[in-house]
């Protein structure tokens, strides 16, 4: 995966494929489609009841999250078919107790567009490249391809991050959208999150080597305690924000009032480069394998 200088949504998609048919733990879904008709992919991965959700590539330019969270269920997958540990981990014994749900890109439209641009085969051409300022220069693009911003789009204080924002109309980044979950992308995550009823999840964005775990005091009370074993896992640091509405961890915690985070991983500016990939990817590791005790009883 090194020797290339990105990873595209057909690599996460034949990523899946692999992982579904070496390993009978691992099920592949379609959870939905984006505005251009791509499937959005969610993954799963062990057998327990607790059910962990990690995200990817919610923000288009962040792609190389899609790639860290896909080498991460590869790991865990093949740690657990051959009973290894990962980072001191007992996998077989963590995937008996725990699912992995991870939905490695959210946003399959915008990742193309930052990697590649738009034709005019694109259905959207006119529109999208008047959006992005008349440049064909998508790099900065972190919206989906109707110009929304896909974490600015969930029902938790909506109104509010509109106002914030100030952006009218769609756009490279900060367009909440016409009203919450307008966009297929949102409401496939939304919908996902609603059926399965997840314990905690993961929002995996770039970058700051950092990690948002409280939304205006809705969190659970452990919360910050878990930002803090992620943080000793990774060197990453926890921050507690304020000023930040409808994204999509937001709207989880106040929903289902569970432990939610929004992780920055690497450091730079994005799209952080790709060849940076294997040192993030060391870093981040830990912090995913931690994240996956979240609910645990361990002894004290
Ligand atoms: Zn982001």
């Amino acid at each position: 995966m090194n020797e290339k200088d990105t990873y595209r949504y057909h690599d996460m998609l034949e990523g899946c494929r692999q992982l579904a048919s070496r390993y009978s733990f691992v099920t592949v879904y379609e959870i939905g489609r984006s505005v251009l008709g791509r499937p959005v992919i969610a993954l799963r991965c062990g057998r327990g009841s607790r059910k962990i959700h990690i995200n990817a590539s919610f923000h288009a330019n962040e792609w190389i999250t899609s790639a860290l969270l896909m080498r991460f269920v590869g790991d865990l997958s093949a740690s657990y078919a051959n009973d290894e540990l990962l980072r001191g981990q007992e996998v077989a014994e963590l995937c008996r107790e725990v699912t992995l749900w991870a939905v490695p890109m959210v946003n399959p439209d915008g990742v193309e567009l930052a990697q590649c641009g738009v034709t005019k085969s694109n259905p959207l051409y006119e529109q999208l490249i008047a959006w992005n300022g008349g440049s064909n220069n998508f790099s900065g693009w972190k919206a989906n391809a109707r110009g929304v911003d896909l974490n600015d789009q969930f029902p938790a204080h909506w109104e509010d991050e509109c106002k914030r924002r100030g952006v009218d109309g769609p756009g490279p980044r900060d367009y909440p959208g016409p009203q919450p979950l307008s966009e297929p992308e949102a409401l496939a995550m939304a919908s996902l999150t609603e059926n399965i009823g997840f314990d905690a999840v993961i929002a995996l964005h770039t970058q700051g080597r950092e990690i948002y775990w409280n939304y205006r005091d809705y969190e659970p009370i452990e919360a910050e305690m878990i930002a803090k074993r992620l943080g000793q896992a990774s060197g990453y640091k926890p921050v507690k924000l304020s000023g930040s509405d409808a994204g999509y961890k937001d709207w989880f915690i106040q929903y289902y009032r569970k432990p939610g985070f929004t992780v920055e991983a690497g450091y730079g500016e994005n799209p952080l480069p790709f060849q940076n990939f294997d040192h993030i990817y060391m870093e981040l590791q830990p912090l995913l394998v931690e994240a996956l005790q979240i609910g645990r009883h361990r002894p004290s």
